[in-house]
């Protein structure tokens, strides 16, 4: 295995903390972008119950699950009871009345791996995609909404890390990277792990919350009012956090064995998952198990090339935060 390193964090850390502080509260929305999308979702709403009144739209996605930064995209989900329906199908028809309906740059990517049709509104310049009964999507969206909803702190390291990862090119799954789903669930799971825990696990508690979608039992404790201070015995600052995030997945964590898996709170090893050799083009460089499609590793996009992009950015960030004069400045310079 792996040898742990244990480096002690630089002891001015805590100087760093409102820098940190305040990076975080620059990218965050601005009231008035939360009713412009309001006003969209009327309008979209008003075009889909014409052709399928039983229909209804869930937002998921950054837009819907606090992880959002200002002018994001919103990801859409129209849901629809009947079973038969034909994907394809139904986004043609749907971009067909979306073009009749005045929005802009109307497209219909049926073959994606999500298909989806893209759209922007003239009136609030908002892009939005819309996908058909990806209902698991709203569901784990509403899992990091409701993780985000117990400690602040979540917040704040996962927009520290996205934009972090945005300004450094390791944000882009095409490319072999990861997404920002990929990240929260990175940073919910190192909250779980502090000593004191930052985070509960909230599907090892007793479920209050449980649906089935696609033969996936998603269970989980929600009422999540019941734990507001639940990390209050952990006084680590945001600045401490985020050289902890970088100094874990710079040096600590065991890329050959361990997955890390939000679900069961904790890790569990590769073998367990039977996650350690290549199947297909899966080859689990670095695993992150997702909440609800146990079997389904987010890491998968990641191949022998990334593997060692994402390294070198995660020893890069530690590094400056350990030394650079002003590391927030110089962790989030382009690449
Ligand atoms: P950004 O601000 O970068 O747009 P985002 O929160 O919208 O971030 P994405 O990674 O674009 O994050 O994913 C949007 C949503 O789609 C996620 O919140 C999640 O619900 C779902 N999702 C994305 N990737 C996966 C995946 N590999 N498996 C399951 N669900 C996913
Ligand atoms: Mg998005």
């Amino acid at each position: 295995r792996m040898m742990k390193r244990q480096i002690a964090c630089r002891g001015d850390i805590n100087r760093m903390n409102g820098a940190f502080l305040a990076t975080y509260e620059s990218l965050i929305p601005p009231e008035e972008e939360k009713s412009k999308q309001k006003q969209l979702l009327a309008l979209l709403d008003g075009i889909v119950s014409k052709e399928w009144p039983d229909a209804r739209l869930y937002v998921y996605g950054s837009c819907a699950n606090s992880f959002g930064f200002s002018k994001s995209d919103i990801d859409i989900c129209l849901a629809i009871e009947d079973a038969n329906i034909d994907k394809s199908e139904v986004l043609l028809k749907l971009a067909d009345m979306l073009q009749s309906g005045n929005l802009q740059n109307v497209q219909a990517l049926t073959r994606a791996r999500v298909p989806i049709v893209k759209l922007m509104d003239p009136e609030t310049a908002i892009s939005c995609d819309i996908c058909v009964n990806n209902v698991l999507a709203v569901v784990n969206t509403k899992l990091l909404r409701d993780y985000a909803q117990i400690d602040v702190r979540l917040r704040q390291l996962a927009f520290i890390v996205k934009h972090w990862a945005k300004s450094r090119g390791v944000n882009e799954t095409y490319q072999g990277t990861l997404s920002s789903y990929a990240y929260v669930l990175m940073c919910i799971h190192f909250l779980q792990q502090r000593v004191p825990a930052i985070l509960p696990c909230l599907q090892g508690m007793e479920a209050t919350y449980c649906v089935t979608v696609d033969n996936i039992k998603c269970a989980y404790f929600d009422k999540v009012e019941k734990l507001y201070g639940f990390g209050s015995h952990n006084g680590e600052s945001l600045a401490q956090l985020v050289w902890a995030f970088f100094n874990y997945w710079a040096y600590c964590h065991d890329y050959a064995n361990d997955v890390i898996s939000v679900r069961s709170g904790s890790t569990l090893s590769k073998r367990v998952k039977d996650w350690t050799r290549r199947i297909g083009n899966d080859r689990h460089l670095i695993c992150i198990e997702d909440p609800f499609e146990v079997s389904h590793d987010l890491g998968r996009v990641v191949d022998k090339f990334s593997i060692r992009v994402l390294r070198e950015e995660f020893e890069r960030a530690a590094e400056i935060m350990q030394y650079a004069p002003n590391p927030c400045v110089k962790l989030f310079e382009p690449y």
